[in-house]
């Protein structure tokens, strides 16, 4: 294994082996930033600059069995989380690394399409810390399973939208009876 971590160091190495074309299931048990989370590059990308501000993202690698594993990590410091075997759970201790207290913040529906988008958008900011977006904080949003993956840059100042589950007993009457 390498003596380095981190988001940034762990991408330059993984594309260093990409481009000397070593074996393809020596890189697929390599980490490397995963598919659309920030300093993504794919294999044949530049390598991602690291940044100043805690910027979460995520890991993955191969393991026995074609599964693979996830990590939380930053693109300004060396910071890892557990492994994890879900990658929005990796995403989800990012979080605690870069923005603590997210875990204890309203979760909202979706933003409603026309007249009411701006009403919505003035209301969540409202109601979360004041610049909170501004750092790139995420935002919490319901989501009806099947379940949303965690989506990168999507909140008002380009952080993670955070998805839940929405409690069954405040879903729709009509989508209950869907799954009845
Ligand atoms: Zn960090």
């Amino acid at each position: 294994m390498t003596d380095f971590a981190g988001a940034i160091a762990r991408q330059h190495h993984y594309l260093t082996l990409c481009r000397r074309r070593i074996d393809r299931e020596a890189i697929r048990q390599t980490w490397s930033i995963s598919y659309g989370d920030p300093g993504f590059t794919g294999p044949y990308g530049d390598p991602p600059a690291p940044v100043e501000r805690h910027t979460a993202t995520s890991l993955t690698r191969a393991v026995a069995d074609s599964r693979w594993i996830h990590r939380g990590a930053c693109l300004a410091c060396s910071w890892e989380g557990e492994s994890r075997r879900r990658r929005d759970e990796a995403i989800e201790d990012a979080h605690d690394h870069t923005h603590p207290g997210w875990r204890d913040l309203p979760i909202f529906d979706r933003s409603p399409t026309g007249k009411g988008a701006a009403t919505w958008a003035q209301h969540i900011r409202a109601v979360y810390p004041g610049g909170w977006f501004e750092a790139s904080g995420p935002l919490r949003l319901y989501v009806d399973p099947p379940f949303d993956r965690h989506e990168a840059g999507a909140a008002p100042g380009g952080g993670f939208i955070l998805y839940t589950a929405r409690p069954k007993k405040d879903r729709p009457e009509d989508e209950q009876l869907l799954l009845v």
